[in-house]
């Protein structure tokens, strides 16, 4: 099963990404995540990929796509992917639908969570990710059993750069102007199926399941 995870930063993708890669046993593709960890060991996509993210503005078209060009490409993805944080732009989805095409694949569903400026802003600022294995909290709705320490790895917890106050509005006006668009993208090949991403997070994760069958 291809899936999409489609939606503003800090709506939860990411979270209910990780919990979907588990349960159906198939890889969670974050670019952001392949970003940071090219950042964290100074590669030359890093040195490229660094002030951009701090700015909170979207990589470059190709970029983006020959990561992920690359990352579909490996056997782990045979059975399946849950992309998330990809596509983020009409030409990403074109590159992704060609891809797809001459790999005999195709995207089965495109999951939109959305939820309102307010909720994402809070949920954006109190977040707070593992250094180690990626897991996220929040500082107020879901906090670590002790201060600063991953409960699954006892990494260390540290806020992104990105989630920092002054950055969180230029990334939703990148997600409205680039990203937004591609709700319509989807919904015109049938593809899209909404989930509220305000409701607690076990709740999203069932209504998830329920559309994916699994
Ligand atoms: P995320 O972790 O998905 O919120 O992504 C963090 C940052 O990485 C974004 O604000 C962008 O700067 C960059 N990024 C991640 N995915 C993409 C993408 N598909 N296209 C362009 N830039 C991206």
């Amino acid at each position: 099963m291809n899936v999409i995870m489609l939606g503003p930063p800090g709506v939860g993708k990411g979270t209910q990404a990780m919990e979907l890669s588990k349960i159906c046993g198939i890889p969670q593709i974050s670019t952001g995540d392949i970003l940071r960890a090219n950042v964290k060991q100074g590669t030359p996509l890093g040195l490229q990929a660094k002030a951009i993210m701090e700015r909170g503005e979207l990589l470059p078209d190709a970029v983006v796509i020959g990561i992920i060009a690359a990352r579909l490409e490996e056997p782990d993805c045979e059975s399946g992917f849950i992309l998330d944080g990809f596509p983020r732009t009409v030409a990403q989805a074109d590159a992704l639908e060609e891809m797809l095409t001459r790999q005999g694949k195709r995207i089965d569903h495109v999951i939109n969570v959305q939820a309102g400026d307010e909720v994402l802003t809070r949920r954006i600022s109190g977040r707070r990710t593992c250094r180690s294995c990626g897991r996220m909290y929040h500082v107020e709705y879901d906090p670590p059993s002790s201060p600063g320490i991953c409960d699954t790895c006892g990494g260390e917890l540290y806020q992104r750069d990105d989630d920092r106050e002054g950055t969180v509005q230029r990334r939703l006006e990148e997600y409205r102007a680039k990203t937004q668009p591609l709700i319509q993208y989807y919904s015109g090949r049938g593809l899209l199926r909404e989930v509220d991403g305000e409701a607690p997070r076990e709740t999203v994760l069932k209504s998830m399941r329920e559309l994916l069958g699994v």
